[in-house]
Formats: C-alpha cells, sequence, structure tokens
C-alpha cells in the first residue's frame, strides 16, 4: 500500500477527522479530505497538512536523523516499556500529540495491532519521518491547540516532552479516556547540561499540576544511563531541544567532548479528567 492509501486506511479506522477551519467531517474527495468547503490535500507520502499558518520549523530534518539513531540504539526502549504498561488493555485509539518522527506511536501500535492511532506534529519535517515508520497510523502536520479530530475521538492521548494543550486534550478524550504525559526529572540528559554548565532539570510542577487538574491513576519513573560512543553522544547532543540554543560552532564543540554516559530520567503520569 503507498503512503496515501495508507493514511486513508487510517483514516477509516479512526472516522474521526474533523475540518480544522469549520469543524465539518472530512471525507475522501480524490486524493483530497474535503468537508463540502474547503480541501486538504493528502501527499503521496501519506501526510495531511492542516496548519492555517506558515509555520517555520524550529527543528530541522538533521535534528530528526539524530532522534532516529538514539531511538535505534535503544536509549528509549525502558521508556517505551513504561508507556505500554500504562496504555489501557483493549482497542485504545491512541493520539500522539507532539508524535516527532513517530517511534513512540509505531512501537505501540507493532505491538498492539488492536488499537488505532493518529500522530500530529507542528513540524512537517517530523511528519514526513513518521510516515516512513512502518505502521498504518494518521500522520498530520497540525497546531496542538486546534487539531482537526472530533470531540471525543480518543481514548488515550500520548503527549511525550511537548507543552501540553490540556483543553484540547480533554475536548478529544472520550469518556474515561485517559492521558500519558511524559516529562523530565531531574536528571534528564545530566551529561549534557554538564558539559554545558547548565544546572540540573528543576521540577516545573507538571506533576503537581496534573495532581490539581487532573486524577492521577498511575505513575512511574524511568532512570537508565545509557552508555554512548562518541557517535551516539554527537546524536543525543544534535537531536535534544536543550541546545538549540547554541550555534553551530558551539554545537561542535559539545560532540568533541563526549562522555561515556547519557541519563535519561523521565516521569510518566496516566491521568484522567473529570
Ligand atoms: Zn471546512
Amino acid at each position: 500500500m503507498d503512503g496515501r492509501e495508507r493514511f486513508f486506511a487510517a483514516a477509516d479506522a479512526l472516522g474521526c477527522l474533523v475540518c480544522p477551519k469549520c469543524g465539518h467531517p472530512l471525507v475522501r474527495a480524490g486524493d483530497n479530505l474535503s468537508c463540502g468547503s474547503h480541501l486538504w490535500n493528502v501527499n503521496r507520502r501519506g501526510t495531511v497538512n492542516v496548519l492555517s499558518f506558515p509555520h517555520r520549523d524550529a527543528y530541522d530534518a538533521e535534528l530528526f536523523a539524530a532522534r532516529r539513531q538514539v531511538f535505534r540504539a535503544g536509549c528509549y526502549l525502558p521508556v517505551l516499556e513504561a508507556l505500554e504498561d500504562l496504555l489501557p488493555a483493549g482497542p485504545q485509539r491512541i493520539l500522539d500529540a507532539g508524535c516527532g518522527e513517530g517511534w513512540y506511536l509505531s512501537r505501540l501500535l507493532a505491538d498492539r495491532p488492536e488499537c488505532s492511532g493518529a500522530g500530529a506534529d507542528l513540524s512537517r519535517d517530523a511528519i514526513h519521518a513518521a510516515a516512513a515508520q512502518p505502521c498504518t497510523a494518521l500522520w498530520c502536520v497540525a497546531d496542538l491547540r486546534r487539531l482537526p479530530f472530533a470531540d471525543g475521538s480518543f481514548t488515550c492521548v500520548l503527549d511525550i516532552l511537548t507543552p501540553a494543550s490540556y483543553g484540547e486534550f480533554r475536548r478529544l478524550l472520550a469518556p474515561g479516556g485517559c492521558l500519558i504525559k511524559v516529562w523530565p526529572a531531574e536528571e534528564y540528559l545530566r551529561e549534557i547540561r554538564e558539559a554545558r554548565g547548565l544546572p540540573l532539570y528543576r521540577d516545573a510542577g507538571v506533576g503537581g499540576w496534573l495532581g490539581q487538574h487532573a486524577r492521577i491513576d498511575a505513575q512511574r519513573r524511568v532512570t537508565v544511563r545509557v552508555p554512548v560512543g562518541p557517535a551516539l553522544w554527537a546524536a543525543f547532543v544534535t537531536m535534544t531541544p536543550l541546545n538549540q540554543d547554541l550555534t553551530a560552532e558551539e554545537k561542535r564543540r559539545l560532540i568533541h567532548m563526549p562522555r561515556e554516559r547519557v541519563t535519561v530520567d523521565l516521569n510518566l503520569a496516566r491521568c484522567r479528567f473529570g
């Protein structure tokens, strides 16, 4: 199946696309999605861009290539295992909000074929990379504050290291659905922070906020110290948004100060609203 047909297969399985401009259901019209008034092209890769404003990616293709390298090396497998552990049983309808190159969603759908899924990201490069993942999911370039899905479309929303749009997540969750939130714990990427002279992550109060506004029914903390050679160190340095403020020269210097380990330290919480 080519990319576009895979997109329409995923859209059929979910059956919840709505026009981000007018809110009417979107149906297939040739290579497009149509609400009757607006057309959205599904490209050959099998993605759709529903952004209503021009957006220049802060994250470039090089960053996503580095992320692929880090994921392929298995550095985040313990995080995936914790996610699988938190994902409720049964045929879930999963939205990965801020899915990046789609590694988590793709792996979850591979391990849980009874589930269906969609991934959305503001970055076109990310969604292009996601469309190359070996799974049938609906990938779209979209504003996380205004996603092209009907109310109550998903039983589970994943928010992995992405600024949250809690109002939109609540709108998209079906009754009884859950949000699985992943955010940095204190030692996340400590070796990179130390090499840059930065303090450890300060708790931004995510857990406290969730505890006040939602019901947390399960929590995990994943802490792994990943052994890295120079190539994997370089990939970590390149992939993290933490280093987006560095010039190319500063980044090169950091790449040439490899450490032997990188700490992945993340909090996960599964919570429900209302
Ligand atoms: Zn419309």
